[in-house]
Order: structure tokens, then sequence, then C-alpha cells
């Protein structure tokens, strides 16, 4: 499903007069197949197939994306931006313990509510930060052991 999405934003790319470079192509096809990766492990992954691309041309072409909307960045709970193809509205929930990201839908009423504001809503997203599934699980197993 992800091909087909990178296929579509290299036409995209194409059709608004931006040239398609290998390194274009090749780091929208990392971010569709990896969503909310960091710069480095975009760079990581993509000297797998092109070991000579450099990180300040990852950060450039990341910027581009980012500028004609093709990609979206988000802080997850760190200071520094992961990227993701622009997608419907969703929201984070991060993981505190275990770093994990899961994307759930976002509620059509928080668009509503601004929208009511008068504001012009291009994209909502949120990030909720607490304990994921694996994580509470283990936790509860430790606190069991603990007691016995
Ligand atoms: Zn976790
Ligand atoms: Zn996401």
């Amino acid at each position: 499903v992800s091909k087909k999405h990178a296929v579509e934003l290299v036409n995209q790319l194409r059709r608004r007069g931006k040239r398609v470079t290998r390194e274009r192509e090749l780091l929208l096809r990392v971010i569709a197949d990896n969503a909310h990766l960091d710069a480095e492990e975009i760079h990581r992954l993509a000297r797998r197939e092109h070991p000579q691309i450099g990180l300040a041309t990852v950060y450039r072409t990341l910027n581009l994306l980012k500028e004609l909307d093709l990609v979206t960045a988000v802080g997850l709970g760190e200071p520094h931006s992961h990227f993701e193809l622009c997608a419907e509205d969703h929201i984070h929930l991060v993981c505190s313990t275990c770093g994990r990201v899961v994307d759930v839908p976002a509620p059509t009423a928080v668009r509503k509510v601004a929208e009511r504001e008068g504001f012009c809503v291009h994209r909502v997203s949120a990030e909720i930060s607490g304990t994921c599934r694996t994580c509470t699980s283990r936790q509860i197993k430790r606190e069991k052991a603990g007691t016995t």
C-alpha cells in the first residue's frame, strides 16, 4: 500500500515542477514505509540503498518535502522532528516507557470545535503520552511477581 503511495507522491513532486532526484524518490519511499522516523534514522535507512547520501542532503530534502506538504514533522515528545507522510487527521499515542508510537484517528469533534471558532483547520494532530499496552501488562506482571 505504501509503495503505491510513494509513487503518487513522486508524481506530485513532478506535477509541482520539482525535479525528481534519486534522493527525493528514495526518501519519500523510506518515509512511506516507516512512519515517525527522525532525520538520522531516515538517513541510516536511505544509506542501505544509496551509501553516498549525506545527512545534509537528507535534511535539505526533508525541508523541501515539508514545504510542499508531502510530509509532516511531528515531535512525539522529543525535541527533534519525526517525519511521516501527510495523512488523514490522526493522534499519536506515545509510550513514555518504550517510545512506541501508535496512530489513532482524530475525533472529528476536534475539527468541528476549531471550525466553530472560525478557525480554518489544515490538519489535526496531537500527542498523548502514557504507557502502551505491552508496557502496562509488563508492569502489572512485575507488580504481581513482587507481591507473591
Ligand atoms: Zn511501551
Ligand atoms: Zn503518525
